[in-house]
């Protein structure tokens, strides 16, 4: 069987056709912000990453080899900031789903209140981890050891590179939130969480 993370470790640079309608996510997430988080910043990491790779030792590899082969090199920062953007934003799209549409299972519940202690601490500690992230990144929930834990990175880093097995991410850049909820980045965190988690994909990556 092919896991999660065996998918997602192969994915080329191009960008992806949305897992549902841009404008399924609304109200919590509108159609205008996907419009230009997915149609325009998206687009332009995956422009601009095709752009940096054209005619190099790069322009064969998979998203992930060029994360991996640029990762902590300064003088690849630009390669690598746009390249795990392209991946970054492939994993948080798939990380949603329309609201309603996916409840967390029993046996993802009492995983969670387990490793956390109950719902209500894991969701606090994701929506810390959102919103401790000083600037532009990504809050994440990662699989250590057995465990689940929250991470979180700066920028363009993402949690594998930073030797994390992510399970989860929602993206804390302004751009993700700014149209619909301006500087309220926690009342974003909070509705994401509360409505727009694809349970099911989390799921499959923990028990995979
Ligand atoms: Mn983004």
């Amino acid at each position: 069987m092919t896991t999660e993370k065996e998918k997602w470790m192969k994915t080329s640079v191009a960008l992806p056709e949305l897992p549902w309608a841009k404008d399924a996510l609304a109200p919590v997430i509108s159609a205008n912000t996907i419009d230009f988080h997915y149609g325009k910043h998206h687009k332009a990491y995956v422009d601009k990453t095709l752009e940096l790779i054209k005619g190099t030792e790069y322009e064969h590899m998979t998203v992930e080899e060029i994360g991996k082969a640029t990762f902590g090199k300064p003088e690849k920062k630009v390669l690598f900031n746009n390249a795990m953007q392209i991946w970054n934003h492939n994993y948080y799209w798939k990380c949603l789903a329309p609201a309603g549409k996916v409840k967390p299972s029993e046996r993802l519940t009492k995983r969670i209140e387990k490793d956390f202690g109950s719902w209500e601490e894991f969701r606090k500690q994701l929506v810390q981890a959102g919103m401790t992230q000083f600037g532009s990144g990504w809050a994440w929930v990662v699989l250590d050891n057995g465990k689940l834990s929250v991470f979180k990175t700066p920028n363009a880093e993402d949690a594998w590179n930073n030797s994390h097995q992510p399970v989860l991410t929602l993206d804390v850049w302004e751009h993700a939130y700014y149209l619909d909820y301006q500087n309220k980045r926690q009342a974003y965190l909070e509705a994401v969480i509360d409505n727009l988690v694809n349970w099911d994909y989390m799921e499959a990556q923990i028990f995979a």
